[in-house]
C-alpha cells in the first residue's frame, strides 16, 4: 500500500484502499461460491441477491422512496445524454399524442461543459425543440467562461416541457448548484411549473453519494455513472419516478421515436437490470464502497467530509490569490465541493507547481483540456489528511513564490 499516489483524479478516481483489499478476495471467490466476481454468472442466485443488496443500499443512503425505481446500466453518463431524451418523449408522446414534434419542448440549464453536451445530444436526437432555459456564459467574466451559477432571474422555464435538464456539479469547469438553498447558486426549484410529476432531470455524475440530493423525490429521473464517489467505471446508475418508466414501444405506433431496447427504461425495469449481461465486477466493488459507506455514518457523515475539505481547499485558494499566486476560476459562491479548479499564475508556474506535487506522490492534478489550469478533485476516498498534505504543498508553494508581500 505504500507504493499508492494521492489520486486528486477526476473520474475514474480514488476508491478506498481497504475496500480494494476486500475486492481482491472477491476476485478469486465471491461470497464463498468458489468462483471469483469476473467469472461468476449474472444470474446465479448468489450475483442477483448482491445486486438487491446493492439497491436497497442506494435506497438506504439517497432515502429514494418506492415511488422510484433503481436502475442499473451500462454507457456512462454519456449515454444517458440521449437516453433521457427518448424515454421523456416516449413518455410525453403517451401524454400528449397530439401535438407536434415542434411543440415537444425540452428545456436544458446550461452551466458547464456536460449539460452543454447533453443540449446538443438533445437537438441531435430530433423529434422537440430544445430550449435553452439558462446560459451561465452569458452572466460569466467574459461572456463565454462557465464560471458561474446565475441567480433565479436568469432561468426561463416552458409551461409543459417533456423534459427539465440540469447538471447538478460540472466537473470539467468546477461549478456547482449548491446543496443550500438560500445560496444564490442554487437550483432554482421554486420557479419550476408546479406539477405533481415534474419532468426534472438531474445528471448527478459528479456529486452521487457526497451528500444528499435536496428534492429527490420531485426528480423523474437522477443518474450518474459511478466512477467518481463509489466504483470502477462501466456501472451507470439510475433512479427513475416509476411514471417515467413508459412502455416505449406504444409510444413508437403514435410516432415517438423508437427507444433501442437496451436505452428503454422499461427493458431495464421489467429485468431487474438483467436483461443483458451488466457490468458485474464494477456492481461487486461499487456494493462494497455502499456498505463501507454507511458504516462510515452515510451520506451525512460525507457531506460534512467534504465540506471540511473542500472549505479548506477554498481557503488556502483564496489566500494564494491575495499572495497573487493562485488565482480561482470560478465565481466564489459557484464553486464545486467536489472540483476545485485554479490557474498557477507566473510563467512555467503551472507546470511547476504540478511536477512539485507529483514528486511529492500527488497525481490527478492537472486540468482539463478545454479548461487548463490545476483541478482538484476531492472524491469520498480522498481522505482529509491526503486533502491536507495538498493544502501544506499548496501553502508552502505559495509562499515560495508569491508575487504581493501581506
Ligand atoms: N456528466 C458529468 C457531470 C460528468 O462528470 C461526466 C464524466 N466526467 C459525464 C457526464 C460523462 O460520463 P461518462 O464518461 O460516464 O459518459
Amino acid at each position: 500500500m505504500e507504493s499508492r499516489a494521492i489520486n486528486f483524479g477526476a473520474g475514474p478516481s480514488a476508491l478506498p484502499a481497504s475496500v480494494l483489499e476486500e475486492a481482491t478476495k472477491g476476485l478469486l471467490n465471491f461470497n464463498g461460491t468458489g468462483i471469483g466476481i469476473a467469472e461468476i454468472s449474472h444470474r446465479s442466485k448468489e450475483f442477483t441477491t448482491y445486486l438487491q443488496s446493492v439497491e436497497q443500499n442506494i435506497r438506504k443512503l439517497l432515502d429514494v422512496q418506492p415511488t422510484h425505481s433503481i436502475l442499473f446500466t451500462q454507457g456512462g453518463g454519456s449515454t444517458q445524454f440521449s437516453a433521457v431524451v427518448l424515454n421523456m418523449l416516449a413518455r410525453h408522446r403517451l401524454l400528449h399524442p397530439q401535438l407536434k414534434d415542434e411543440d415537444r419542448v425540452l428545456d436544458y440549464v446550461v452551466t458547464g461543459s456536460w449539460s452543454k453536451k447533453a443540449a446538443e445530444e438533445a437537438r441531435r436526437m430530433g423529434g422537440s425543440t430544445v430550449k435553452i432555459a439558462a446560459d451561465s456564459r452569458k452572466y460569466s467574466k467574459d461572456q463565454k467562461s462557465f464560471d458561474n451559477i446565475p441567480t433565479a432571474d436568469a432561468y426561463s422555464f416552458s409551461n409543459d416541457p417533456a423534459l427539465i435538464y440540469y447538471c447538478a456539479n460540472e466537473t470539467v469547469d468546477g461549478v456547482e448548484f449548491s446543496a443550500e438553498e438560500t445560496s444564490p447558486a442554487s437550483f432554482p426549484y421554486q420557479l419550476l411549473p408546479k406539477n405533481a410529476l415534474l419532468p426534472l432531470v438531474g445528471d448527478y455524475s459528479s456529486s452521487f453519494m457526497s451528500r444528499p440530493i435536496p428534492h429527490l423525490s420531485d426528480h423523474a429521473i437522477i443518474y450518474a455513472g459511478a466512477q467518481k464517489n463509489i466504483g470502477p467505471a462501466g456501472l451507470t446508475i439510475l433512479i427513475v419516478r416509476n411514471d417515467c418508466i413508459v412502455d416505449v414501444d406504444a409510444a413508437a405506433k403514435l410516432g415517438a421515436t423508437p427507444v433501442p431496447i437496451c436505452l428503454s427504461y422499461k427493458t431495464l425495469a421489467d429485468n431487474n437490470s438483467l436483461y443483458n449481461t451488466p457490468p458485474v465486477l464494477s456492481i461487486y466493488i461499487t456494493g462494497l464502497v455502499l456498505e463501507y459507506m454507511l458504516q462510515l455514518g452515510g451520506l451525512d457523515y460525507y457531506a460534512g467530509l467534504t465540506n471540511r475539505k473542500s472549505k479548506k481547499l477554498y481557503d488556502v485558494l483564496k489566500d494564494g490569490q491575495t499572495k497573487g499566486i493562485f488565482e480561482g476560476k470560478v465565481k466564489e459562491s459557484s464553486g464545486s465541493q467536489m472540483n476545485v479548479v485554479f490557474d498557477v499564475v507566473g510563467e512555467g508556474l503551472l507546470a511547476k507547481f504540478i511536477a512539485g506535487a507529483e514528486e511529492r506522490g500527488m497525481k490527478g492534478l492537472k486540468g482539463h483540456r478545454s479548461v487548463g489550469g490545476v483541478r482538484v478533485s476531492i472524491y469520498n476516498a480522498v481522505t482529509e489528511e491526503e486533502t491536507d498534505q495538498l493544502i501544506s504543498y499548496m501553502e508552502q508553494f505559495a509562499g515560495r513564490h508569491k508575487v504581493n508581500e501581506e
